[in-house]
């Protein structure tokens, strides 16, 4: 089942998040959901926060459904290292149509359980460690606009400020 998408400006992405604890059927039909949802958007990523769950779970897959193998599910993800830097275009599927250069790490090794809670480590370069900086942000209440900084954060909200004065957001 498709859950519907917050966006900028909801608070449900805002929350705090509580970790996962119960790895049974009704997780896996939820993380189904997110995957589902995930793809039909199309995005790379979804958090739970983004269907307004305070959940410490996410879904990646940088294939968008080509590749069963690029699939990821993280629960209760943590970051054990980030190297280096890369500046490049990022957008959420909870700010539509907005894309701003963000700087993020360009190497990371994350750490996080699975749909049956094993915990399993990752390793991202490139795409894949910007997907799960992004991602882990969620997690914490952050999106790709708040480390945005001076002219161009305030173009980007004042953009949607007046999309949502219009009723457009
Ligand atoms: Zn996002």
């Amino acid at each position: 089942m498709r859950h519907p998408i917050l966006r900028l400006g909801d608070e449900g992405l805002r929350r705090p998040t509580r970790p996962v604890t119960v790895f049974d059927a009704s997780l896996h039909a939820l993380v189904d959901d997110m995957i589902e949802t995930m793809h039909a958007a199309p995005g790379i990523g979804l958090a739970a926060p983004q269907i307004g769950l305070d959940l410490q779970l996410c879904v990646i897959d940088l294939s968008v459904g080509a590749s069963h193998a690029d699939l990821i599910v993280l629960a209760n993800p943590h970051f054990v290292e980030r190297r280096g830097m890369q500046l490049e275009s990022e957008g959420c599927l909870s700010v539509p149509t907005f894309y701003a250069t963000v700087a993020r790490a360009s190497e990371v090794v994350v750490r996080g359980q699975d749909r049956d809670g094993v915990w399993r480590t990752y390793d991202g370069s490139g795409l894949l460690a910007r997907a799960f900086q992004h991602e882990l942000d969620h997690l914490r209440g952050r999106i790709f606009v708040d480390r945005l900084q001076g002219l161009q954060r305030r173009l980007l909200l004042g953009r949607i400020t007046r999309l949502r004065a219009k009723g457009r957001w």
